[in-house]
């Protein structure tokens, strides 16, 4: 009996593989939210809450190789707009700088980290949105599966996969300029810094800004 030699290549996506795939997200009228395109595949530990809820599902048991279409609805993906996450502010809450309507900001708030937006801006009053942008929005992904692997032990205790040369390593958020002050050091992982500049829509807040990338 021969060996099929596709048997090799045939890992399934699973909790506790790495995955990475090709995708574009469209909207409902099927404008492009956003695409791994020039990014290259977006790599993500499956089963880790890397990315949102509906296209880890949409992924789980495919082969690399495999295309698929996974459409999904807001519960699985940012969440319902919610009304509750729209509070005011007053101008003069911004010191010195100036609002600027669709300007966008990490602030504390009693949710936690959130980013912000400015949604308005009336008199002497501003309008704060903390609902993801997709917010609302069922989301249809066109996926390839690029290659599926079994994560490192390491990955595994810190929740993300690591590229080659570590966390922030290779090709990674922590080459090219971004290096000094990027999502490696402690402070700041996500502003301005490596991992932020281009977040894919599809992550979560996995990859190199939360969960800290300061690997040791
Ligand atoms: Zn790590």
């Amino acid at each position: 009996m021969a060996v099929d030699s596709t048997l090799l290549n045939t890992m399934r996506v699973a909790k506790e593989t790495v995955v990475a795939i090709e995708y574009t997200l469209k909207d409902d009228q099927g404008n492009i939210i956003d695409a791994s395109g020039e990014r290259g595949p977006m790599e993500y530990l499956h089963g880790a809450q890397n990315i949102i809820p509906g296209l880890e599902q949409g992924v789980e048991g495919l082969v690399a190789g495999d295309t698929k279409n996974v459409l999904v609805p807001p519960q699985l993906g940012y969440g319902e707009y919610s009304e509750k996450l729209l509070q005011l502010v007053p101008l003069t809450a911004f010191g010195a700088n100036t609002p600027q309507v669709g300007m966008r900001f990490h602030a504390e708030t009693n949710l936690g980290m959130r980013v912000l937006t400015i949604k308005k801006i009336e008199g002497e009053e501003v309008t704060l949105d903390g609902n993801h942008e997709l917010a609302g929005k069922t989301l249809h992904f066109d996926i390839k599966v690029v290659s599926v692997r079994a994560a490192e032990l390491t990955e595994l205790s810190h929740g993300h996969p690591h590229q080659s040369g570590g966390c922030c390593g290779g090709g990674g958020c922590g080459s090219g300029e971004a290096s000094g002050g990027g999502c490696c050091s402690t402070e700041e992982g996500s502003e301005g810094g490596c991992c932020s500049t281009e977040e894919p829509a599809a992550q979560k807040q996995g990859g190199c800004g939360s969960g800290g990338c300061g690997c040791s």
